[in-house]
């Protein structure tokens, strides 16, 4: 290890801070895609692919690529640059300055038999859609979905967005099979399980899948001074005794990972004058194990049927969403590990991500991996987000050395 070129952590804090000086909000930033300061930051990295042997390019989705044309084998690496509104500086710049670090400490290494080549995928954060540039780039997003695609904070079209950035017209760059052995991201965990347990770094197994549901609760609108309590259907009381009976059945029949959110609420006509005739929640659950939520499912159809059976209402479940879990590689799980073992006194740990990333998409086309720093109290999308620079440091040098295992099987 000694005579082996390590991350240089202090070149990796300057330019993390560097990125946060774009669109600086408080200790934060303010970066939506396509924002003056989001196009600054890829142009920033547009300028800095040449330290590391990288020939750059900005696609036309608004993707930066770092190509290398050094022989060997070649890996990929990245994350995002764009924010979440008022959020964190390190969700996504984290994932893609340890990327351009590994570049440039192992490209110029003759001593590595390959490089890698920098990614950072447009709008993760889906100002405009979802994982667009992930998904432009296995080629699952259609030129009709671009053009259809708007910001949802003010509308602007795609299109004008990409004429804004100078991006409009340029051609959108796709993956070419076979050329990369894999995709590595590193990301800040954005939960408190690593710094909770004093460990350095997450190896992260899978993604977690994410299934959403309509559930839907049919009673009778009437009057709300002259219907009396006995014979009312409500509709909006009968959401809420479901709500509270998730909340005591699911613990029995869950995995230990399973998480599970109600969203949006809506009582149709909603006045307080009327009794609700109709009622409706958006109901989210997340695992990576399908298995988990195959037996959720039945849980809560068997709820639906005993609510309707019961009375007065009835309830009914609409699938709206179905995700499966992405499996990380294993081999690249290894190698996270080793790396850890070597630099952080093997203080990793494997784990599930509860949180999607681009790392999902790329795992379709090619073996993926990801790794996790700690988030200081587990927070993420808010400006207060942050990670001990000493912790950001141990895991740049845990992704250069996870790199270059890969790189030299
Ligand atoms: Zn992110």
């Amino acid at each position: 290890m000694s005579d082996r070129l390590r991350a240089d952590g202090a070149r990796v804090l300057a330019d993390l801070a560097a990125l946060r000086g774009f669109g600086t909000y408080k200790s934060g930033v303010h970066k939506p895609t396509f924002s003056e300061p989001h196009v600054q930051s890829l142009r920033w990295l547009e300028q800095r692919l040449g330290e590391a042997q990288l020939t750059p390019s900005i696609d036309g989705t608004g993707n930066v690529l770092g190509s290398s044309d050094k022989p060997g084998r070649k890996l990929l690496a990245g994350s995002h640059l764009e924010s979440q509104n008022y959020a964190g500086w390190l969700d996504g710049p984290l994932g893609v300055v340890y990327a351009l670090e590994a570049a440039r400490v192992l490209n110029p290494d003759p001593a590595v038999d390959g490089a890698v080549e920098v990614a950072a995928w447009c709008d993760e954060e889906g100002h405009f859609g979802s994982f667009l540039g992930s998904r432009s780039y296995i080629g699952d997003v259609s030129e009709t979905e671009i053009d259809a695609a708007r910001n949802r904070s003010d509308q602007e079209p795609m299109r004008a967005a990409l004429a804004r950035a100078g991006l409009a017209e340029r051609p959108r760059v796709h993956v070419e099979r076979g050329r990369h052995i894999g995709y590595l991201e590193a990301h800040i965990e954005q939960g408190e399980t690593l710094e909770r347990d004093h460990l350095k770094i997450g190896v992260v197994t899978s993604i977690v899948g994410i299934w959403q549901y309509r559930i839907i609760f049919t009673g009778e609108q009437n009057h709300a001074g002259t219907t009396r309590m006995a014979i009312r259907k409500d509709a909006g009381v009968a959401l809420a005794k479901f709500c509270v009976a998730i909340d005591e059945r699911f613990p029995a029949t869950c995995g230990p990972r399973t998480v599970w959110t109600t969203g949006r609420i809506t009582l149709d006509p909603g006045a307080p004058s009327i009794i609700p005739g109709r009622a409706e929640m958006l109901f989210q659950m997340r695992d990576d194990d399908p298995d988990v939520v195959d037996r959720l499912e039945r849980l809560l159809a068997e709820m639906a049927a005993q609510a309707t059976a019961q009375g007065p209402c009835s309830v009914a479940i609409e699938r709206l969403r179905q995700g499966a879990p992405a499996m990380m590689d294993g081999t690249f799980q290894d190698a996270i590990e080793a790396a850890s073992a070597e630099i952080a006194g093997g203080k990793s740990l494997r784990m599930p991500s509860g949180a999607g990333h681009d790392a999902q998409f790329l795992s379709t086309v090619m073996p993926a991996g990801m790794l996790f720093v700690p988030s200081i109290g587990g927070i993420s999308h808010h400006w207060t987000e942050n990670t001990d620079d000493a912790d950001i440091v141990t895991g740049a040098e845990v992704f250069v050395e996870t790199c270059r295992r890969l790189l030299t099987k």
